[in-house]
């Protein structure tokens, strides 16, 4: 009977997705994702990637067989909407626009992306021009596609290491599609001890009157080279890390996160990206799991 019935989260990777998009779900499938996260072009070049038709139709196809959904896409790392140039902030508009409309085009949720960073410049001085570009997004992309703003570690002025600065600029957008993705490494790296249960229940208690749980909607689920607090962004395996096995074991059998689906952002065993053995590690640890007889 185990398993049946208990709701939990779906486990999943960012994966490839050269050579056409459909190839990411046949990524997914050899690696035993559920669930995908990919790029819409390289994440480190500002050109994005428009999807052919055939292309679209065939990745559709491909999900309908397969049932690997949802997907997301990862906005490119140059992103940084609290810019104080000008011009990066006009390139990273366009950027997360295509790649919302690309999210849109393969019926992925939305656009998962990291802020930026005021260097230096503070966060109160920059807040009304993040809001100002998350609002001109929402206003430029098709009404399916969500923007999903990941919390940061806190390195360098990143903006988004507290909820309560999530929260505010969620608000002031005055959007319902603009939602909010944990990575549990950055969280971690915040001061969130996510490993233990009162510590992941005081987190979503302040995620829940800061940004409000209705708003969550994806787990980037990374192990942390970085102890608790220690402010830097650094994914390891799943238990490989300061979090380990045992924190995900707590992380994938809080109800509260049962509908979020789990995305890895690992280095992997070979140091190649997310990987089998990470993924299966994950399952083992989901709530659930058929008792072998
Ligand atoms: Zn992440």
């Amino acid at each position: 009977m185990a398993g049946s019935s208990a709701l939990r989260p779906k486990i999943g990777a960012h994966v490839r997705s050269g050579g056409g998009v459909q190839n990411a779900i046949d990524n997914a499938l050899a690696m035993g994702a559920e669930t995908i996260q990919i790029f819409s072009g390289a994440p480190y070049a500002w050109k994005r990637k428009k999807y052919t038709e055939a292309e679209v139709e065939a990745y559709k196809k491909r999900v309908e067989k397969t049932g690997v959904e949802p997907a997301f896409i990862h906005g490119l790392y140059l992103v940084n909407l609290a810019s104080s140039d000008d011009a990066l902030l006009a390139r990273s508009l366009e950027a997360l626009v295509g790649d919302m409309k690309a999210a849109s085009l393969i019926g992925a949720k939305g656009v998962i992306f990291h802020l930026g960073s005021h260097m230096g410049a503070g966060y109160d001085a920059k807040l009304n021009q993040v809001v100002e570009s998350v609002r001109k997004v929402v206003d430029n992309t098709p009404d399916d596609a969500w923007m999903i703003l990941e919390n940061a570690a806190g390195m360098g002025g990143a903006i988004g290491s507290k909820f309560s600065e999530l929260g505010t600029i969620i608000r002031e957008s005055g959007s319902d599609r603009v939602k909010v993705c944990i990575d549990v490494q950055h969280a971690f790296a915040a001061g969130h001890d996510v490993k233990t249960r009162p510590g992941l229940d005081k987190m979503l208690d302040e995620f829940e009157r800061d940004v409000g749980l209705e708003r969550l909607v994806a787990i980037h689920a990374n192990d942390s080279k970085c102890p608790l607090g220690g402010g830097i962004d650094r994914h390891a395996n799943i238990g490989e890390g300061h979090i380990g096995r045992d924190g995900f074991e707590n992380l994938l059998s809080h109800p509260a996160l049962a509908e979020a689906p789990f995305l890895l952002e690992v280095p992997g065993i070979d140091d190649h990206g997310p990987d089998k053995e990470n993924v299966e590690i994950l399952k083992t640890l989901r709530p659930g799991v058929a008792v072998k007889s």
